[in-house]
């Protein structure tokens, strides 16, 4: 993945773990805007049935992705990478 790198510190194996879970927040912020998304066209078309079922969606799509979040700071801060 290309990135900016504005550390000034030398480069240094990235740690696999990290990465994993950083691709893991990637995905769940990924599948939370395909659900606004599709909230937003269900709007559109007055398919206004759906909601229910895809606020709970969003709400569970959303404490998956605090959960990974919270994984990832308890990782960075316990393994210094
Ligand atoms: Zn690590």
């Amino acid at each position: 993945m290309p990135g900016l790198s504005l550390s000034p510190q030398p480069v240094r194996e990235e740690c696999p773990r990290k990465k994993l879970v950083l691709d893991d927040i990637k995905t769940a912020i990924s599948e939370i805007l395909t659900l606004h998304l599709d909230e937003y066209a269900a709007v559109v078309s007055g398919n206004f049935d759906s909601r229910p079922a895809t606020q709970q969606r969003l709400r569970i799509a959303h404490e998956h992705k605090t959960l990974l979040i919270e994984m990832y700071r308890d990782h960075v801060n316990s393994h210094g990478c």
